[in-house]
């Protein structure tokens, strides 16, 4: 089967599941949730949490011991109490108790699959129903943008669209069904960015969903070319997003970001709102944050999430390794949603200065910002107190520029730490086209889920 048709079935099948009358009696439904109070959002919580740990004592035998019969109030408290905080490693060990139906999956059901950046990769079970809830809260985010169905998007997210030896146009797919361009990221390199930047231009999509550094990629190319879109929003997810990548992207594409938190084991969703603060999604899961010994914390601590939706597989208290903090008061916007501080990279991928303490990945983009001459960069920990720093240089980036990276990272960062800066011909991205801006090859933390 050719490519082209083979991506018409794909898409056709796929909008056919996801953008029919009930997808927007559901986004609706959500949409409701927006005007709730406080009190009313806790109840919905306690009965939606109340839900799930009845699924889970019913299904997995990691819980059938514990009692079924208290009420829908006392959900988030007995969660707390009598349910245990897993992590990924547990998925592996235990599987026989965290996994439904002795780890079989049935056929109905949809495997997801984690990115697994370090580590092995784990597969969850996910049901139809979720989905599709899934699909309903990324147009839910979406709509905070004025997008909705029938309006153009393009797409930028590592789809396999175009050949990897393929030497010209297209390197994209049209995808009719949801008037999406997919455009290929891996085509996004010198020789092929004026096609792909026409391509857009003529298109005019209202809104461009991409990773932060497939973005970050292709504002770094209009840069070099002094071209502009004029895309409005664009719509980042699945990697951190770092503050340098956020400046330049609003800068060449002239729109706003919108940043979206999620993950595959789909127990925590955040999406930026229109005044910057990025919500947890209450009515999509129960999302605490909580330290080393898994007590709750207003500090900074890991993020553990229980699903609402997936009763395939429920995932209860499931450990991240991501780290955030609760962010106090009001929003501008009215929502009376949770809000988060921005949500730094994976705990493994955490780098230490000299003194041994973390170093903050906003704080390493301090280094970069007036460099010239940089087409892509990794800080990657090597050692004790000892950083390479990997470029893939633009021409121009001279011994000069080399130094001055050096000196930055002295003066703006960390003054005890190693600096070795090394000329790449590329970085590679994970086998899922993520690319990781900052990683530890030397120490992972091991408690790292
Ligand atoms: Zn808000």
């Amino acid at each position: 089967m050719s490519a082209q048709l083979r991506n018409e079935l794909l898409f056709g099948t796929r909008a056919l599941l996801r953008d029919n009358p009930l997808s927007q009696w559901r986004l609706r439904a959500l949409q409701r949730n927006e005007s709730l109070d406080r009190a009313q959002l806790e109840q919905l919580q306690a009965a939606l949490l109340h839900r799930t740990m009845q699924t889970a004592i019913a299904r997995l035998p990691m819980y059938k011991h514990l009692p079924r019969d208290f009420p829908v109030a006392a959900a988030p408290e007995v969660l707390r109490t009598m349910f245990p905080i897993i992590a990924k490693d547990m998925l592996f060990v235990q599987r026989g108790a965290l996994y439904p139906n002795r780890g079989q999956r049935q056929p109905w059901q949809a495997p997801g699959k984690s990115s697994g950046t370090t580590g092995a990769p784990v597969t969850l079970f996910r049901s139809l129903a979720s989905l599709l809830m899934e699909q309903a809260f990324v147009k839910r985010h979406w709509a905070w943008a004025g997008y909705h169905d029938g309006m153009v998007r393009a797409t930028l997210r590592g789809e396999l669209v175009a050949g990897f030896g393929q030497a010209g146009p297209p390197f994209w797919f049209w995808n009719r069904y949801n008037c999406q361009l997919l455009v290929s990221s891996r085509h996004l390199v010198d020789a092929h960015a004026d096609a792909i930047i026409d391509r857009l231009e003529q298109l005019a999509p209202a809104m461009l969903q991409a990773y932060p550094s497939t973005a970050f990629t292709l504002a770094g190319l209009l840069q070099r070319r002094q071209r502009r879109l004029g895309i409005p929003f664009v719509f980042t997810s699945s990697e951190p997003l770092y503050p340098h990548q956020r400046a330049l992207v609003e800068q060449w594409f002239g729109g706003k970001v919108m940043d979206m938190y999620g993950m595959a084991e789909r127990v925590a969703f955040a999406g930026e709102c229109e005044h910057g603060q990025l919500h947890i999604n209450p009515d999509y899961s129960y999302v605490e944050i909580v330290d080393e010994d898994g007590c709750p914390t207003d500090d900074y601590g890991s993020v553990v999430g229980t699903t609402f939706h997936n009763h395939a597989m429920p995932l209860v208290r499931y450990r991240l390794s991501d780290h955030t903090r609760w962010r106090r008061g009001l929003c501008a916007c009215g929502r009376a949603w949770p809000m988060i501080e921005v949500v730094s990279g994976k705990f493994e991928d955490c780098i230490t200065g000299g003194n041994g303490e973390p170093v903050s990945s906003s704080v390493l983009t301090f280094a970069f910002k007036n460099m010239n001459g940089i087409c892509k960069s990794q800080v990657a920990q090597v050692g004790p107190a000892r950083w390479e720093v990997r470029v893939v240089p633009l021409q121009g980036f001279t011994a000069t520029d080399q130094q001055k990276l050096v000196d930055n990272i002295h003066q703006l960062v960390d003054p005890h730490v190693a600096v070795t800066v090394v000329l790449r011909d590329d970085i590679p991205s994970t086998a899922a086209g993520k690319f990781r801006w900052v990683v530890n090859e030397f120490d992972p933390p091991r408690n790292a889920a």
